[in-house]
C-alpha cells in the first residue's frame, strides 16, 4: 500500500515538473484575410478567435497595425471595433507599428516613426481600461541587420517603456491561411478542410519542435511563446489548435508571466537579415552551430501550392 502510495507520488510530481506553459500571440490585428472582404468581415473573423481563447480561457494578445485602423484618414469603426472586442474580451493589445515595415531596408529615424506611429489608437483604447500599453513586437521579427540599428532600436523601446514581446515558436501560419482563402473562394470545401486538418499536424509538429529545442538549449521546457497571425485559418482552427495544445500538457499563460521565465532574460547577440525565433537567436549567441538547428517542420506541397496558385 505504502509502495502504491509512493507510485502515486511519483507520477502526481512528474505530471507537475512536465507541466508545459505557452503564451499564444496573434499579430497582424485588425487582420489579414481574403475570405472575410467586407466591410465589417475583419470584426466577424476577429469575433470567432475571440471566442476560441474565451472557450480555452486563453489570455492571448494581439498586435496591432494602426494604419490598418483606417479608412485614407478617418479611423474605420468596423476595425477600431476589433481592438474593442479584444478588450471586452479581456485580452491585452501591443503594438506592431504604423505600417510594418522592414526595419532591414529602412533608417533607424523611419523605424522610430513606425514606432511612435504604432500607438495611435490603440494605446488610448487600453489605457482607458486602466492597463499599460506596454508590448512591442516586431514585423517579420526583424530586430535589425546591424549593431548600431538593433542597439538603438533596443534603448528606443526602453526610453519609451516598451518590453520585446519574444517568439519562440515561429512558423509560416500565414501560408496556410492564403492557401486556406483560396479553397474557400473557389468553393472547393473539402481542399480546405484537408488543408486546415495539415494545418493543426503543422503547428503541433513545430512545438514539439520548439520543445526538443528548449531541451537541447536550457535542459528544461521553458514557456513557449507561439506566433499565429489574425486571419481565416485561425478564426476556423484556432480552437482545435488549443485543443491539441492542451492535451499534449499545455496550460496557457499571459506574456507578462512566460517573460518572468529567467530563459527570457538570456542573451540575444543575433545580427543579420533574418526574422528567426528567439530560441534560435539565444543558441546562436552561444555559439550552436548547423545540426542543432535542424529539423524543423515544413510547409506540405499542397499548402505552397493552393497559396501560390489560386
Ligand atoms: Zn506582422
Amino acid at each position: 500500500m505504502r509502495f502504491r502510495l509512493f507510485l502515486l507520488c511519483l507520477v502526481f510530481s512528474h505530471q507537475l515538473w512536465a507541466q508545459k506553459k505557452i503564451v499564444i500571440t496573434v499579430d497582424d490585428l485588425p487582420g489579414v484575410t481574403d475570405y472575410y472582404r467586407t466591410p465589417d468581415g475583419r470584426l466577424i473573423m476577429n469575433q470567432k478567435l475571440i471566442r476560441h481563447f474565451q472557450a480555452h480561457r486563453v489570455p492571448a494578445i494581439g498586435f496591432v497595425i494602426s494604419r490598418w485602423l483606417y479608412h485614407e484618414v478617418t479611423p474605420d469603426p468596423n476595425q477600431v471595433n476589433v481592438l474593442k472586442a479584444w478588450l471586452d474580451a479581456g485580452l491585452e493589445l501591443g503594438n506592431h507599428t504604423f505600417s510594418h515595415k522592414d526595419f532591414t531596408v529602412i533608417s533607424i529615424q523611419e523605424y522610430f516613426d513606425e514606432v511612435t506611429g504604432g500607438e495611435k489608437i490603440t494605446k488610448k483604447l487600453v489605457e482607458q481600461r486602466g492597463k499599460p500599453f506596454q508590448y512591442f513586437r516586431h514585423p517579420y521579427l526583424r530586430k535589425g541587420e546591424t549593431p548600431a540599428k538593433k542597439d538603438s532600436l533596443e534603448r528606443f523601446l526602453v526610453q519609451h517603456n516598451y518590453r520585446e514581446a519574444p517568439v519562440t515558436v515561429d512558423n509560416y501560419d500565414f501560408l496556410f491561411s492564403h492557401a486556406y482563402d483560396n479553397a474557400l473562394l473557389k468553393g472547393d470545401t473539402a481542399s480546405a478542410a484537408e488543408i486546415g486538418r495539415q494545418y493543426l499536424d503543422y503547428m503541433t509538429a513545430y512545438v514539439r519542435y520548439y520543445e526538443a529545442q528548449s531541451d537541447s538549449l536550457f535542459k528544461r521546457q521553458i514557456p513557449q511563446s507561439l506566433l499565429t497571425h489574425a486571419n481565416t485559418i485561425n478564426a476556423v482552427y484556432m480552437g482545435d489548435l488549443l485543443k491539441r495544445l492542451a492535451q499534449s500538457g499545455y496550460t496557457f499563460i499571459s506574456l507578462e508571466e512566460a517573460l518572468k521565465d529567467p530563459a527570457y532574460r538570456s542573451k540575444d547577440g543575433y545580427i543579420g537579415k533574418g526574422g528567426i525565433s528567439w530560441m534560435h537567436r539565444w543558441a546562436l549567441t552561444q555559439g550552436k552551430k548547423g545540426v542543432f538547428f535542424k529539423g524543423e517542420p515544413e510547409v506540405p506541397a499542397m499548402v505552397t501550392k493552393w497559396a501560390e496558385n489560386p
